[in-house]
């Protein structure tokens, strides 16, 4: 492996921006303003953090967190994005050493060509390196492969009070273990080594079942978790009882040139440049979406040859689709429920559907046993469900509210990923040793989530 991290031309010192607003994916909470410093080499990475004041910083990747764990209002972002260089790569191997600003988008437009995939990706391309290791996030696969974090070797963090410092299964193991799925608030992520996956080609042996219950959901997981590197699945949440969906699953194709017409990259990209008014989207034009979307894919039922692209990754062909929600923005609801409690989980749809303001997309998946990479992994054995809410104010807020009772009593927990209003009290139940994370906290970090949820200040 060569390279350990650029260097910087003189190593200028970068001023921060003017305040600015900032919004994450869910574009809710509105009003998250902060300073901006951009720097361009990671040299000039520790004089931000010398001057800076106890608890003001956040790194920031590239937003495509939902809710406020990527904000920090009122104080300082450090925006990783320009920190994106590709520092080697270990061909006989597949280990790659990447700033922390590299984007997946940009690790396999680089690599799938030449046979690596990466180990595991969430629903969008669009994600730093940094931002997937600070949530440890998880894809379809992750009964087979854990979480992104567990295919991190090795990683170099700036810290305010100990200069860059190289974390790994060596060396400084906890400190690692605190950075993966840790916020960013343990410092600021250089680089990191992480283990790619060897491929044939672009191509999935994709294959698509319709299921009608929780249970035949949860049947046809089982099944397929064997012989399936990826599965998933997509819920209507407004067919209420006669519940309905779509399972999902695949394996990388051995099939490296297609013959077969099919199409690696969607030439035709579109793009939403305007929120889209709030009365396009209730709860007649959300059915009528979620009835298509199934009659459409149940149609389809069978194996096909499909570019990773258009399995991996289906909404990133429309560039800011999170402006559909209209101006408000909207909040994501992740949780996690033990499969020993699915009356709970039956219980959380039965909500969605009464309340009528069920989502586009609910997607559900079946956790694996792999013991978690982070002190604060999200990812434990269970079912978790991603549930889309335009915000409509009060009432919005008030079914999270009712939901999450569901899920404490159940004994389930929240993804800080996608979150914008959960309560101290239902973070204390998702991560109840939360505590022990906090001496590995950087004096200078804070966050607009971390604030909300603990009460920290600093
Ligand atoms: C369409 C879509 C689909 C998604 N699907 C999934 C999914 O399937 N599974 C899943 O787990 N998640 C999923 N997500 C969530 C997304 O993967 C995570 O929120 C991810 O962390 C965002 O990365 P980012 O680069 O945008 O970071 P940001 O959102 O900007 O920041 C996220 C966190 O990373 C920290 N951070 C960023 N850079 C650094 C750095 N250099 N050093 C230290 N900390 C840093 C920030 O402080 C913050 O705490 C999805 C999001 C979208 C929009």
């Amino acid at each position: 492996m060569s390279g350990q991290s650029a260097a910087a031309p003189g190593k200028q010192p970068v001023a921060s921006s003017p305040i600015t607003r900032v919004a994450s994916w869910g574009r809710y909470p509105k009003t998250a303003h902060a300073h901006i410093y951009k720097p361009a080499w990671n040299d000039q990475v520790p004089e931000i953090l010398r001057r800076a004041a106890p608890g003001s910083l956040l790194p920031y990747g590239m937003g495509r967190s939902y809710g406020d764990s990527c904000l920090n209002a009122g104080r300082e972002l450090v925006d990783c994005r320009r920190l994106n260089r590709i520092l080697g790569f270990d061909p006989s191997s597949g280990m790659l050493r990447c700033e922390a600003g590299v984007s997946l988008y940009d690790i396999i437009d680089v690599f799938l060509p030449k046979g690596w995939f990466l180990p595991v990706t969430p629903g969008t391309r669009f994600v730093t390196v940094g931002g997937a290791i600070a949530n440890d996030v998880h894809g379809k696969n992750h009964h087979c492969a854990g979480t992104f974090g567990g295919h991190v070797r090795q990683i170099g963090l700036h810290r305010s009070n100990d200069g860059l410092v190289t974390c790994s299964s060596q060396e400084n193991p906890d400190m690692l273990r605190a950075t993966i799925g840790g916020l960013g608030l343990t410092g600021v992520i250089a680089w990191a080594d992480i283990q790619l996956k060897h491929v044939a080609g672009p191509w999935i042996d994709a294959d698509l079942v319709p299921f009608r219950s929780l249970s035949s959901f949860l049947d046809l997981s089982r099944e397929s978790n064997d012989r399936f590197e990826y599965t998933v699945g997509w819920l209507d949440c407004f067919a209420g009882k006669d519940l309905r969906g779509i399972f999902f699953r695949g394996n990388h194709s051995a099939v490296q040139k297609d013959d077969r017409g099919a199409k690696v990259r969607s030439k035709r990209e579109l793009k939403l440049s305007f929120a889209l008014p709030e009365w396009m989207l209730n709860r007649y034009t959300v059915k009528a979406f979620n009835a298509a979307y199934y009659k459409i894919h149940a149609a389809k039922t069978g194996p096909a040859l499909v570019s990773y692209n258009s399995f991996f990754y289906p909404l990133d062909s429309i560039r800011q689709w999170n402006l559909l929600y209209g101006r408000q923005g909207f909040l994501q609801y992740q949780c996690v429920v033990p499969e020993t409690n699915l009356a709970a989980f039956e219980e959380l749809l039965d909500c969605v559907a009464r309340s009528g303001m069920g989502s586009f997309l609910g997607v559900l998946k079946q956790f694996g046993s792999a013991p978690p990479a982070g002190m604060l992994s999200f990812p434990r054995p269970g079912l978790t469900i991603a549930l889309d809410f335009a915000m409509r104010g009060e009432r919005t807020l008030q079914l999270m509210q009712s939901l999450d009772e569901i899920v404490q009593r159940s004994g389930g927990a929240l993804y800080p990923a996608k979150d914008a209003r959960m309560s101290p009290s239902m973070f204390e139940a998702s991560f109840p040793r939360w505590r022990s994370f906090v001496p590995y906290i950087d004096p200078k970090m804070s966050s607009s989530f971390w604030r909300r949820v603990t009460g920290a200040q600093g």
